[in-house]
């Protein structure tokens, strides 16, 4: 194909505007390269706008500012742990000695400032190498109005807002969700701030303090905005276009139109995962498996996956997913259940009324404990989070405040309607509404109700993790995850295996470019994100392990294909500023 046959010419082509894709094209300009990104839906952000906006990074350099060490022996003894030879030591090496790096680069550079997270655990963190805070970072809160006319195209969601409506960081939900003094005093702030924001209010409910992936994502846009890259909205890639087995760009969709785009220095997909595509879902995963249940980006339907097998790219991982299970709003939102499953006075149980995992345990693990005990005799899937009238009164439970605060009665609308919340005088009625075995729950709830007196639950060892004590009540002791289920009413909400996106995708190697079947990169193609098998295998080191990834190998990806990865000076610098 020749010259005159491109309708535009770029170095870099991005292909998704999540927080991978934008730090790849920023990455890519700063080192005299064009970039350019490409999203095929009207907003930017995709699953990462919508998320909890953590990065997990080891040895970040917020780490020393809350007292916590780390080094590189520690991050990669503790991650071939946790990813138990699924994956390359070269690319678990490239992914400590990068994320660090990246974060440093986006703080120097552009208006990507985090914080620490300073008491939020790696997921294991008793394995060798784990650390009990600080590795997690989420990014300061920003101002959408610095985004003017572009903060519309922000994509964001209804989940990790206070009250549907007010942002607030990770370290402020973890203080809310203990209710005491200090959580009420914030409360009150973020309520007076709200409301104080008059020409807001006077707009709407979008909330001008955009936090967590918001905020990220809100950031990485500004950054871009400032570096005059363009991001192209409704324009998706539908071809990438080869030329001599190189890939030399790609046909794109815009705004019904198709183009053709060509890539001087490469194409990087970061186009997210399938986790929107039921086809490839019931094709790859274990079943029962639904497009429904997932919390992520609407979408995220497999494209860059299929854009990278038609040049040649293996896959990986695709059986897999970032789990966790959800609770479904009406009529088909995923509510993310992170929270409630650890806070004490609750239990999942089965159709037989039995507990089949340690509900407080990493939410991966939670899920693939609800496989692994789906028996027809006794199905899991789903599973019902049973609690009593003191953790209603006390905890949030998906959208609903905690009863002093929401009382029954004030349950209204579409969750009323659809019965959302199942509430009962007794186990034995609340086990028949359910359809559950009234003996078994009986059974179980007397089991278990010894087990939170004793402060030990000898089954599944809830509450033994500081991972699993987290999100959990310290005014509850012996053990601040157990209490015993006695008071009436008791309520159940159902429960399904919902995951924040798929994992599976096309083999990269520690360069993020695509790998061939044979095992050779394909060259001039990268992928990162949710469309690369992940670098975390089939686990989950601590929050913010997809995200931390998805930037990381952006970032990788970029300079090497602008031939900036063995160089450590830039060529083009732009304002550090909030
Ligand atoms: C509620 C929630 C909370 C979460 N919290 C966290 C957290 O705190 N930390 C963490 O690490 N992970 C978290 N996750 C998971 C995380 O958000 C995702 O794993 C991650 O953002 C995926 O990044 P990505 O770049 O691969 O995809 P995305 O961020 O989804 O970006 C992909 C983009 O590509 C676009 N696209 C798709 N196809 C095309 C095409 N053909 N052409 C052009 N564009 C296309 C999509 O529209 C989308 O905008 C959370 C997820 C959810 C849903």
């Amino acid at each position: 194909m020749d010259d005159m046959t491109w309708d535009h010419t770029t170095d870099f082509l991005v292909i998704g505007s999540g927080g991978g894709g934008m730090t790849a094209a920023l990455v890519a300009h700063d080192h005299g390269a064009r970039a350019l990104v490409v999203e095929k839906s009207d907003r930017f952000g995709g699953s990462t706008g919508m998320s909890g906006g953590a990065l997990w990074v080891p040895m970040n350099p917020h780490m020393a500012e809350v007292g916590v060490s780390d080094s590189r022996d520690e991050a990669l003894v503790y991650l071939r742990q946790v990813t138990k030879g699924k994956v390359s030591e070269d690319r678990l090496v490239a992914y400590v000695d990068g994320a660090a790096e990246m974060v440093r680069y986006l703080e120097a550079k552009s208006r990507v400032l985090l914080a620490p997270c300073p008491t939020y655990p790696d997921y294991y963190p008793e394995y060798e190498g784990g650390k009990p805070g600080a590795r997690t970072i989420e990014p300061r809160p920003y101002s959408a109005r610095k985004l003017g006319a572009h903060a519309k195209e922000l994509r964001r969601s209804e989940q990790g807002l206070v009250l549907g409506r007010m942002g607030l960081t990770a370290v402020e939900a973890a203080t809310l969700v203990k209710f005491s003094f200090v959580s009420y005093l914030l409360m009150l702030w973020i309520l007076v701030r709200y409301w104080l924001d008059i020409p807001a209010r006077l707009k709407g409910k979008a909330d001008n303090r955009l936090t967590l992936g918001t905020s990220l994502v809100g950031r990485l846009r500004h950054s871009l905005l400032d570096r005059d890259v363009p991001v192209w909205l409704e324009t998706a890639a539908e071809e990438l276009v080869i030329e001599d087995g190189r890939v030399v760009g790609a046909v794109v969709s815009r705004q019904g139109k198709r183009l053709r785009v060509r890539a001087e220095k490469g194409v990087l997909l970061a186009s997210g995962g399938f986790e929107r595509n039921r086809a490839m879902r019931e094709q790859y995963q274990r079943h029962p498996v639904s497009d429904v249940w997932t919390a992520g980006n609407p979408h995220n339907v497999g494209d860059g996956i299929r854009l990278g097998q038609s040049a040649g790219g293996a896959l990986d991982l695709m059986d897999d997913a970032w789990w966790t299970p959800v609770t479904m709003i009406p009529p088909d939102f995923a509510w993310l259940l992170v929270v409630e499953k650890s806070m004490p006075g609750s239990i999942m149980v089965n159709k037989a009324g039995r507990r089949f995992t340690n509900e407080a345990a990493p939410y991966v693990d939670v899920v693939n404990g609800m496989y692994a005990a789906n028996d027809p005799a006794a199905p899991s899937i789903p599973a019902y989070l049973v609690f009593d009238a003191r953790y209603r009164r006390s905890y949030p439970v998906g959208p609903l405040g905690p009863s002093k605060l929401q009382p029954d009665s004030q349950i209204g609308g579409r969750l009323k309607k659809a019965g959302f919340l199942k509430k009962a005088s007794s186990l034995k009625a609340l086990a028949e509404k359910l359809g559950v075995d009234a003996a078994g729950l009986e059974a179980t709830v007397q089991r278990f109700n010894e087990q939170a007196r004793a402060g030990k639950d000898t089954d599944f060892g809830r509450g033994e993790s500081l991972y699993d004590r987290y999100y959990s009540d310290p005014k509850i002791t012996p053990n601040s995850c157990l209490a015993p289920l006695v008071e009436a009413p008791f309520y159940a909400i159902e429960v399904f295996q919902g995951d924040l996106g798929t994992k599976g995708g096309l083999v990269t190697d520690a360069s993020a470019r695509v790998l061939g079947q044979d095992g050779a990169p394909v060259p001039g193609l990268y992928a990162t994100g949710n469309c690369s098998a992940a670098v975390m295998g089939n686990s989950y080191p601590g929050a913010g392990g997809t995200i931390g990834p998805a930037m990381t190998f952006g970032y990788i990806a970029a300079r090497h294909a602008v031939g900036a990865a063995s160089k450590n000076s830039t060529t083009t610098v732009a304002t550090a500023a909030e």
